[in-house]
């Protein structure tokens, strides 16, 4: 901040003492902060800057509010949803409930995907921007041209220029393409196109085996396309490796081909898609790669900068979401931070206190040692904490249990008993260290093993709490159990202290 503006500053805030304003919005000047990106990050920053009395200037490129509620996270939970209710009606377990062919909209599914993707992003963040008159939106792409100067090309083709103390980059991600001779030249799909298209494909070739391959090929499965997957390693390989292989078998289990440890040499396109994988040549009328997404940090002018970026392009932040240059932090997709919409709008608040700090004397650091992890396939996949593989790099004596879900009533009374249910422990304290889940509402059991991990308790304090019978998470207590006692043998709800 100008020496000027900073002496006005103090004079506004010991005038402020005495008239009852808050002294925060005194001090704060017009264009005081800059956002680079309106996602989750970017929004979750701005509010508290904003609360705080703060001037937020947020810069857009594209569409407000963006990756999680436009093309990621709602749009891809519709789709998904939609596919389980359209598999349930062919395929449930059910025999006095007839099954029969679901017909399928494609057009109608898009409609009310799209409605509904409206409505959240004008509620929670179009609504947000009309409440907030301490943040000012600009439609442009911005660019840094010193480490407190901002230049934003406007969509009317206008250069504005911003003079911010602070910056906040929340710039998110893009999805990687990988580099297959001819790939470029085909009109495959990204997430993105796959979710608006309304389309349902015949064959639908899914290159990927992480998050969102996973979840997209299912999900297309369900809605009746044949399904082939080629995963570069196994499916999400970056897990337990129990939880890709119990994925792949329920995937060829519902008719998913999944080719692990295989990339195409070549892909062609003449009205279909030719993958050619050297033994075989596949043909699908749609191509969808989801190979993963990097970070948006470039055409940035960050190296210009001199801003530290790591070498895959994500921007290095401490845990106060500080860069390496002292007025600029980043949150979210952009940096090296894990790529979840949580992730991004706590470390978005987490940065506007630490940016206001020089005035607070606030600060305050993101958290991230506890992370659970849900992934939206039928059955879901959730994780939390330590897998044994890293409890043992960490220097833990680790002790796993695995239970299978034929042990865990919900699952029997659901008469779905796909999954397993993992406890990761430390032998000498007994405490809890991690959990790896496949099982149908993992991602709602898993919290309750992040709050275990978080409380430090131990498998038998886990096991000896009460758990509301018939619920899926009554396998994690029964999975404590299994440490220090054969479940098979206790009778229903038995108790173990
Ligand atoms: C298909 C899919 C499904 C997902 N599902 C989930 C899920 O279920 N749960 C979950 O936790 N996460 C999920 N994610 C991940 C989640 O969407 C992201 O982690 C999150 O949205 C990242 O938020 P962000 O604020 O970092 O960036 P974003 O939301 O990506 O926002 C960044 C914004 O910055 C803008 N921008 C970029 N460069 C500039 C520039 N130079 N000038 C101006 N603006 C710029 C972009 O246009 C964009 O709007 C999913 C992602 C995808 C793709």
């Amino acid at each position: 901040m100008k020496t000027k503006s900073f002496l006005k500053s103090i004079m506004a805030a010991a005038t402020a003492l005495f008239i009852n304003i808050n002294p925060l919005s005194a001090m704060i000047e017009d264009e005081d902060i800059a956002i680079i990106g309106s996602g989750s990050g970017a929004f979750s920053a701005a509010i508290r800057l904003a609360n705080k009395g703060a001037k937020v200037t947020m810069i857009e490129e594209k569409t407000v509010g963006g990756t999680c509620v436009n093309v990621g996270c709602v749009p891809s939970k519709i789709l998904i949803r939609s596919g389980q209710i359209a598999h349930l009606q062919e395929k449930h377990p059910f025999k006095g409930i007839q099954k029969s062919k679901p017909e399928i909209d494609g057009t109608l599914i898009l409609e009310q995907l799209q409605e509904r993707v409206l409505g959240l992003r004008q509620a929670k963040y179009e609504d947000i921007l009309l409440q907030n008159p301490n943040i000012r939106f600009i439609q442009g792409r911005a660019r840094l041209t010193g480490p407190t100067r901002v230049s934003i090309k406007t969509s009317e083709e206008t250069t504005l220029e911003l003079n911010p103390t602070k910056i906040l980059i929340a710039t998110g991600s893009s999805p990687t393409i990988p580099d297959i001779m001819g790939l470029q030249e085909t009109p495959y799909w990204t997430s993105t196109e796959a979710l608006f298209s309304g389309i349902v494909p015949k064959h639908l070739i899914v290159l990927g085996g992480s998050v969102v391959a996973v979840e997209l090929a299912q999900a297309f499965l369900h809605l009746g396309s044949k399904v082939t997957m080629l995963a570069r390693s196994t499916l999400l390989s970056k897990e337990d490796p129990d939880i890709g292989n119990g994925l792949k078998e329920i995937f060829e289990g519902e008719g998913i081909r999944v080719l692990t440890h295989t990339l195409p040499q070549s892909i062609t396109y003449n009205g279909a898609f030719n993958v050619d994988l050297g033994e075989e040549t596949l043909l699908g009328d749609h191509l969808l790669v989801a190979t993963g997404r990097h970070a948006n940090s470039r055409n940035l002018g960050l190296e210009e900068i001199g801003l530290t970026l790591d070498p895959e392009g994500r921007i290095l932040v401490d845990d106060h979401l500080r860069t390496n240059l002292p007025n600029i932090f980043a949150v979210g997709d952009c940096t090296q931070l894990p790529q979840y919409v949580y992730v991004a709008a706590a470390a978005g608040n987490k940065a506007a206190t630490n940016m206001l700090s020089e005035y607070t004397g606030e600060e305050t650091s993101l958290d991230l040692s506890i992370v659970p992890a849900v992934i939206f396939s039928d059955p879901q996949v959730a994780t939390v904490g330590l897998s044994a593989k890293q409890a043992q790099e960490l220097g833990y004596e680790a002790e796993t249990r695995t239970l299978t879900l034929d042990n865990v009533p919900r699952a029997l009374a659901n008469f779905d008993t796909r999954g397993f249910i993992k406890l990761v422990a430390d032998k000498k304290t007994k405490r809890i260290l991690g959990s790896q889940i496949v099982a149908s509402e993992a991602g709602d059991v898993i919290q309750t093993a992040a709050l275990a991990i978080r409380g430090k308790m131990t498998t038998h304090e886990l096991a000896s709490q009460l758990f509301p019978y018939l619920t899926m998470v009554e396998g994690l207590k029964l999975c404590a159990q299994t440490f220090f006692t054969d479940v098979k043998k206790l009778s229903c709800c038995a108790h173990m202290e």
